[in-house]
């Protein structure tokens, strides 16, 4: 599929059935798969063979999809997740463990930093996190001999940052680690990490990816260029033999294209078992046969709605990284020339008591705390996900206290525009 266009790979990657087989994905509803022999079985076991025997490591529905996850970002392997939280968890813990350390943006996700920074941390890795504008000097100068990554998202959640991919790869190839990115905001329509020097992409599939608000889940795709084996000592994991698969060493068996991916399947899946349903994976599916025609009409309307409240009155500020003199639009305009999200954040002269009025006012765009929906969405941080910070904490956070988040669904921007116009007139 990879001499396709990324429109078509959306459609028809991942799974070409063969005479007489079903069109769409098979969903595989077993947990359990049956052999004749016990010694064909062992050597699934052992890897020497590949084949599928238990759902909690891997299922023929959900590599499927992951296919085709893996053929839109341009890598070489892939697997999906239970969630966005289980790729990321999985993306670092299958090259660091204790003692370890992994560089970070501040701006991340902030169910990302509090994996990283509470829940990771008591496994013994400890995170440093820098600015996504810090200069290449300040970059530099947060690695350790024990570092084994570099994490940022392409556009951060919710904060709408821009990440400068090219110079993140160069700190990180420079110190002879990889540089991990989770590209769930852009989608690989609108930005694909690995051509700008990425190695490691994951996705919170539950976003525009599933599209519709049906499906929690994650991806984790390999490019397949970082070089383990030059950096051996920094990755045993994958370089050393593995006594529990009767000393497979990854890198060698599987090759720079398979290494990641394999040793994340059959060490982390089967420990941790975060695995997707083939229900969600089927789902997923389903959202990412429309990806490239949904992406298009969620960053117009984006930009109708940043454009719209910008000239607005009351309005204070909006941070949208397509809007011309956004801080980030030079950046956005590199890695994304088509556009960027469908989210938007803006404040309000009035502060808080106008965010908190202007929610209530809403007739189409819902109350969640979901983002990149088909339907319209908008949250104020302050009085939900970050409910437990003062004015202060919040500033600290970036977060003003009359900020909201509002996520563009699919909606005419017309219909979107006269419910914000309606909402203010009211405040
Ligand atoms: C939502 C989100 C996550 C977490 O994904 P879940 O599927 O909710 O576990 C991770 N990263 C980003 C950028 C997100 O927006």
């Amino acid at each position: 599929m990879n001499n396709y266009t990324i429109d078509t790979r959306c459609v028809q990657g991942g799974y070409t059935p063969g005479n007489g087989e079903p069109r769409q994905i098979p969903i595989i509803q077993s947990t359990t798969f049956k052999y004749a022999t016990s010694e064909e079985m062992g050597k699934l076991f052992d890897l020497e063979e590949s084949g599928y025997f238990y759902t909690r490591l891997q299922n023929p529905t959900n590599d499927m999809v992951a296919a085709k996850i893996c053929e839109l970002e341009g890598g070489t392997a892939a697997m999906l997740t239970s969630s966005g939280q289980a790729a990321n968890f999985f993306a670092i813990f299958n090259i660091a463990s204790c003692g370890d350390h992994v560089i970070a943006c501040s701006t991340i996700y902030g169910g990302t930093y509090n994996l990283f920074h509470v829940t990771m941390k008591k496994m013994g890795i400890d995170f440093t996190f820098v600015d996504p504008d810090c200069t290449e000097e300040e970059l530099n100068a947060a690695f350790r001999p024990e570092t084994k990554a570099v994490f940022g998202e392409t556009i951060a959640n919710p904060a709408l940052t821009v990440l400068d991919i090219e110079k993140f790869a160069k700190a990180a190839h420079a110190h002879g680690v990889p540089l991990i990115v989770d590209n769930t905001f852009a989608t690989p329509v609108n930005c694909r990490p690995f051509e700008w020097g990425c190695d490691i992409v994951t996705h919170s599939t539950t976003k525009y990816m599933d599209g519709h608000g049906a499906g929690v889940g994650g991806c984790i795709v390999d490019s397949g260029k970082f070089d383990w084996l030059a950096h051996a000592d920094k990755f045993s994991g994958l370089t050393t033999p593995d006594d529990s698969y009767h000393g497979v060493t990854y890198a060698e068996k599987f090759g720079l294209g398979g290494a990641f991916i394999t040793k994340c399947t059959a060490q982390l899946m089967r420990d941790f078992g975060s695995i997707q349903s083939p229900q969600n994976a089927f789902i997923l599916n389903l959202g990412l046969e429309s990806l490239h025609v949904r992406m298009p009409r969620h960053c117009e309307n984006g930009l109708a709605v940043a454009t719209f409240l910008k000239s607005h009155p009351k309005i204070r500020f909006v941070t949208y990284p397509s809007l011309k003199g956004d801080p980030y639009y030079e950046l956005a305009q590199k890695y994304m020339p088509n556009g960027t999200c469908g989210v938007v954040s803006f404040g309000f002269n009035g502060g808080r008591t106008a965010a908190e009025a202007f929610m209530k006012h809403l007739k189409l765009a819902a109350i969640e705390t979901h983002v990149a929906d088909a339907r319209t969405c908008c949250l104020h941080p302050a009085s939900a996900t970050h409910r437990q910070m003062n004015d202060k904490e919040l500033e600290a956070a970036g977060i003003s206290s009359d900020l909201v988040r509002m996520s563009c669904g699919l909606e005419n921007s017309a219909d979107l525009i006269a419910d914000i116009s309606q909402a203010l007139q009211k405040i």
